[in-house]
């Protein structure tokens, strides 16, 4: 079987329903056909001001939402990239083959550098994206389906992938961005032009997995609209309608004119009802099922533990033989 990388960090209580429409609903998709390697990236939210045991408890909620969406840790990998060594291992020999400036180009660390300040902008937000090189080459990755905003990363992992091998011969698989075109960014509900993100300063437009129904339902019907009062697609002049749209048809599997049709002729307030009843109906159970897993933790360690060690067999045989071709001796 082909392989698949993805991840997410662990940088709130509960995922966004960007990283579950943007992400998440890929991977169950896909693990049936790729041999899927599922991480939770504790290193990568270490960028960020954490309370230790905070992340922790992050880190655990994020593998319990996974299990929940539907990642099955019997079929895919699915481990916290800490337990593997070898992440931040590989991460240090790509940075001495990354460029400056062009680590400098990332938009992401532009974003978030700016959102930080210079005083909590950190050199580990800055090689970020080496980090996640790291984690999807130590896998011989065929495919990383992510959303829109981790194009540029995953471009850049081929590019170091491919450094790599001209300068010191075959070694990495060269990977495939896999974005679902449509679905591949969601926008906050209160700033329909801003990404939704995990980290975003208010939550306010955040819709949460493991947020209560109410919550969730009273967001979406204060979700930013427009004046025209017509249910339509229009991304330049209608953002906050069309973002609605697009959620709408990604949980439903319905095409956008057909939802359309529907609400013609109705209100936004008829509209903004139907999509809260979806979105209620659909992370339901996934937030019952991510709250009785983590229920009983030990057994939740114990399951990212064995699946830690099928990980690091294959990030191991990688980094050995990046060792080898970058001409470090080898212990005997
Ligand atoms: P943070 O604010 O901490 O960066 P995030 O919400 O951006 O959190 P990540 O952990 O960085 O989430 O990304 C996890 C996955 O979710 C990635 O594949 C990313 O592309 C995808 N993703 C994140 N936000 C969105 C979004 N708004 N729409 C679609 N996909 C998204
Ligand atoms: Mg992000």
């Amino acid at each position: 079987k082909p392989r698949l990388y993805s991840g997410m960090q662990p940088s709130a209580d509960s995922l966004q329903i960007g990283n579950y429409i943007g992400a998440l609903m890929q991977w169950r998709d896909l693990q049936e056909a790729y041999e899927a390697f599922f991480s939770v990236v504790d290193l990568h939210a270490l960028t960020q001001p954490n309370d230790p045991a905070e992340l922790r408890a992050k880190t655990r909620r994020t593998a319990a939402q996974y299990i929940a969406a539907g990642i099955e840790p019997s079929k895919s990998t699915l481990y916290v990239q800490s337990h593997v060594p070898a992440h931040a291992e590989l991460a240090w020999i790509l940075s001495t083959i990354t460029g400056f400036g062009e680590a400098g180009r990332m938009t992401q660390f532009k974003d978030k550098s700016q959102r930080y300040g210079a005083d909590a902008t950190s050199v580990g937000l800055f090689t970020y994206p080496v980090l996640m090189a790291a984690d999807i080459l130590l896998y011989q990755t065929d495919i990383v389906p992510v959303g829109d905003d981790q194009k540029q990363h995953v471009e850049l992992t081929r590019d170091l992938a491919e450094r790599f091998n001209s300068r010191y011969g075959e070694t990495f698989r060269v990977p495939m961005p896999v974005i679902q075109q449509e679905t591949a960014r969601i926008y906050d509900l209160q700033n329909p032009t801003a990404k939704m993100s995990k980290s975003a300063e208010s939550d306010a437009g955040v819709l949460w997995l493991l947020d209560d129904p109410a919550v969730s339902a009273k967001k979406i019907m204060r979700a930013v609209t427009d004046s025209e009062g017509t249910v339509r697609y229009d991304r330049e002049a209608k953002p906050g309608v069309s973002n609605l749209l697009v959620i709408y048809a990604a949980l439903t599997g319905r095409q956008i004119p057909a939802i359309e049709d529907e609400y013609a002729g109705r209100g936004y307030g008829d509209f903004k009802k139907g999509l809260a009843e979806v979105v209620v109906n659909e992370f339901g159970p996934v937030r019952s099922r991510a709250l009785e897993l983590l229920d009983d933790p030990a057994e939740l360690d114990r399951v990212l533990a064995a699946n830690a060690a099928r990980a690091e067999a294959v990030a191991n045989a990688t980094l050995d033989d990046v060792y080898d071709r970058a001409g470090l001796l080898r212990r005997v």
